[in-house]
């Protein structure tokens, strides 16, 4: 069974349609990358999936729930288990890597209890043990304006893990990252999907990329989803139809 189900999902911004009956699953365990040029609405369709914005039609299934039949109230005790990676990380700078990743776990929280940073011991110790799992034990009380631009993504996954996700949205991780650091959040990701049973539905610029690390790979053009399936039937063919063939170079390297 799918742990997310994405079906006929549509969006418009005013009259402008940024996503087209979009339909797709993902499972468990299973790393799905979004490919697709500038525009083709891979930001809107992780937005209208967690409901941060909501789409004008279709349906989301998360684990049995059907997202779009919950109040805002059983909406936010959902989004507990999914986990959302941001390109510009999202963190509180003037704060320590400890305390951004003690963040993840403020969806189960009263609001009191998460501005007097109640946490149990239990949450404490969870956070230790994933930042040590993204190896930034030794920069656990630093604050965060402190460290590299693959660091701070390292925090993000981390964060993400604490909220014991089942499903982890990222919007372009690597996108503000040198090459090296992109491979360690790349491996991390991938590594989390497989080893901790997790689904990751991954927004991705590059193709080399998505080949590499994905099960499968969706391909997005004008809202539409074009290509759904295996990194190895992904043609030079479907690339320059998800790209436009001015863009042919975006799949060198
Ligand atoms: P991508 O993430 O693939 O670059 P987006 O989902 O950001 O694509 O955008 C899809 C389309 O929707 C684009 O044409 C974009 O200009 C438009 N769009 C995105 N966000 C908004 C918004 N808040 N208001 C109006 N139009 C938007
Ligand atoms: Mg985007």
């Amino acid at each position: 069974m799918a742990l997310l189900e994405v079906n006929n999902l549509t969006k418009y911004y005013k009259e402008k349609l940024a996503l087209n009956a979009a339909s797709f699953n993902v499972r468990k365990g299973e790393f799905v990358s979004v490919i697709g040029r500038s525009g083709a609405g891979k930001s809107t369709l992780l937005r209208c999936i967690n409901r941060m914005i909501d789409a004008n039609d279709g349906s989301v299934q998360f684990a049995d729930t059907d997202l779009y039949s919950l109040g805002k109230r059983a909406m936010r005790k959902t989004r507990r288990h999914v986990g959302m990676i941001f390109q510009h990380y999202n963190l509180v700078y003037r704060l320590t890597v400890l305390e951004n990743v003690l963040h993840g776990r403020l969806g189960y929280k009263s609001d009191l209890d998460g501005i007097l940073g109640r946490y149990t011991q239990q949450e404490k110790e969870l956070a230790v043990e994933m930042i040590d799992k993204l190896d930034l034990t030794e920069q656990i009380y630093n604050r965060c304006d402190t460290l590299s631009g693959g660091q701070k993504q390292r925090v993000g996954i981390a964060r993400a893990l604490v909220q014991d996700p089942q499903l982890i949205l990222c919007d372009e991780p690597i996108a503000s990252l040198d090459p090296r650091s992109a491979k360690v959040i790349m491996d991390h990701l991938k590594k989390i999907a497989s080893k901790m049973n997790i689904g990751i539905l991954c927004n991705l610029h590059q193709v080399d990329v998505a080949l590499k690390y994905s099960d499968r790979i969706i391909g997005m053009k004008q809202g539409e989803v074009v290509f759904d399936d295996v990194p190895e039937k992904l043609g030079k063919k479907t690339i320059h139809e998800i790209y436009g063939t001015t863009d042919g170079d975006l799949i060198d390297e």
